[in-house]
């Protein structure tokens, strides 16, 4: 086989399917395949997209009938899959959010597919259950979340894929912790018709569309989802929320679940948590004794919390029914990988467990096992802890905290240079490593910045709009940036904002 740089080179003398030794070799050779990449990935535009349908033209029409040589089959990697790559990875990554894979990250996602086990019940595999509860015990610690969280007392951590199955979970545990678990049992139609009143979500009009997504998968529907608003820092205004919860109680409804987000999509809103409890610990119902389900989203903030001095995305937590983070984000753990926590695992377990004969076994008669089939929506479940259990070993609190704080600091500086310059204008004060910045001369200029940015292929930012105004979303947390990226970023920004501002006010005058 012939290699061009970053091709995957292996013997020819094939087997098919692939036998031990052959996977040795097209796995060493996949694995250089990987670090060459990663090491020359600076060199490449952060993202480069095809005609729509170009990859698939490079793809026979129909699968193959003869099984192939996995030197060609790794070798469409550079041939067909990198023409389609966005590079996620890439140290001018500034888009959406972090997703960043370490090396170690992608090690333990291997030894799980080697490995290949299905983790549904602790006895189709001790490790996967108990690795995984003991790094989410670790996590509590470390992030300083409050110590109900932790297994040893009623609540407990389970890794979900993301954020969104989280809020959904936790929503279908509010839902039948509403309705008396009436719900599970009759359905929410005839829970209505037995008197159970419509139930009603809460969040920001900040908040992420997993929330709205999770409200219609549970059968509340989108019309009893409320958006409050935020103020101009993009946190959820407590007092709005408390009188939107008293107008639907009044009407009789039951405001049955908020979800409060630290960390917003758009510009990094930092919601009240600790005032957000208080309004729902006072809408507690007096005659059935419940209050509304409070869920965190911290999907990419909630990592600062291993910084003491970052610990205001904690704030609150003590008061939360359910927690969730992505490790998949900031931290360094590949996609996917949520991490959930509830105060009270007898609420989701009930709301969630369906036990067919064919599960049953004696660790789980016995009541001292976690079943993780009983805390998500699939049966079966990967192996996901192992990855989060290996980066979180190598890089240990101090290189996570180092590696947060550094991104924070970036962040702090880019901030502060666009407050000062005079063609840029800084939408919030960044409360952590997202800055949210706009152009002066209003949202057509902005564009104009976004597009200057992203069309000189080592940076790739991305937009939002708040409170009517586009904003370009600089997200510092890819693993590989450092400040010297930072720093050619701010360049070219302020130098395209001051060309941007000339050309607006030349055309006007
Ligand atoms: N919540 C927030 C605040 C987010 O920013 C995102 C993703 O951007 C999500 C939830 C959704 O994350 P996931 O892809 O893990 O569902």
């Amino acid at each position: 086989m012939t290699t061009a740089p970053h091709e995957p080179s292996i013997a020819a003398d094939d087997a098919r399917p692939l036998d031990a030794q052959m996977f040795r070799r097209a796995g060493h050779a996949l694995i250089d395949w990987i670090a060459d990449y990663r090491e020359n990935l600076a060199s490449r535009p952060v993202a480069q997209l095809p005609e729509p349908g170009a990859i698939r033209a490079m793809l026979p029409e129909r699968a193959p009938e003869r099984g192939e040589p996995i030197d060609a089959i790794l070798g469409d990697l550079d041939r067909v899959v990198m023409r389609g790559i966005v590079h996620w990875q890439h140290p001018g990554w500034f888009a959406y959010f972090p997703a960043n894979s370490s090396y170690e990250s992608i090690l333990g996602e291997l030894a799980s597919a080697g490995l290949g086990v299905q983790g549904m019940l602790w006895s189709t595999s001790p490790a996967c259950t108990e690795i995984e509860t003991h790094v989410l015990d670790w996590l509590v610690h470390a992030l300083g979340l409050p110590e109900r969280f932790l297994s040893s007392g009623a609540g407990g951590g389970v890794l979900q894929d993301t954020a969104s199955s989280a809020a959904l979970v936790a929503l279908v545990a509010a839902r039948e912790r509403a309705t008396g678990f009436a719900s599970d049992s009759h359905g929410l139609a005839r829970a209505a018709e037995t008197g159970v009143a419509p139930l009603v979500a809460y969040t920001s009009d900040q908040a992420h569309s997993s929330i709205e997504k999770a409200v219609r998968l549970a059968g509340l529907g989108r019309e009893f989802l409320r958006l409050v608003p935020v103020d101009s820092n993009g946190a959820m205004r407590a007092d709005i929320l408390a009188a939107e919860i008293a107008r639907d109680s009044a009407k009789g409804l039951v405001p049955a679940f908020v979800s409060a987000t630290v960390g917003t999509t758009g510009v990094n809103g930092i919601d009240p948590v600790i005032e957000i409890a208080r309004v729902c610990e006072a809408a507690r119902d007096a005659s059935t004794g419940r209050r509304p389900w409070l869920h965190v989203d911290a999907a990419m903030s909630g990592t600062a919390a291993f910084c003491e001095e970052f610990r205001f995305v904690v704030a609150g937590a003590d008061a939360a029914d359910s927690w969730c983070f992505n490790p998949h984000k900031w931290m360094p753990v590949n996609f996917d990988c949520d991490a959930l926590w509830v105060a009270d695992r007898a609420e989701l377990v009930r709301a969630l467990s369906v036990l067919p004969e064919y599960l049953r076994n004696s660790a789980t008669e016995s009541g001292k096992v976690i079943d993780y089939r009983d805390w998500q929506i699939p049966l079966g479940r990967r192996f996901r802890a192992l990855k989060l259990w290996f980066a979180m070993r190598s890089f240990g609190l101090e290189g996570l905290r180092a590696m947060v704080r550094g991104h924070v600091s970036l962040a702090r500086l880019l901030a502060d240079s666009a407050a000062a310059h005079p063609s840029l204008r800084l939408v919030v004060d960044p409360p952590l490593n997202l800055v949210a910045l706009a152009h002066v001369e209003g949202d057509a200029a902005t564009q104009a910045l976004i597009d200057a940015v992203n069309r000189d292929g080592r940076f790739l930012v991305s937009h939002c709009r708040f409170h009517g105004d586009l904003v370009l979303r600089v997200s510092i947390g890819a693993l590989a940036t450092d400040a010297s990226h930072v720093a050619a970023l701010r360049t070219l920004l302020e130098r395209e904002a001051t060309r941007i501002a000339r050309e607006v006010r030349g055309a006007r005058a």
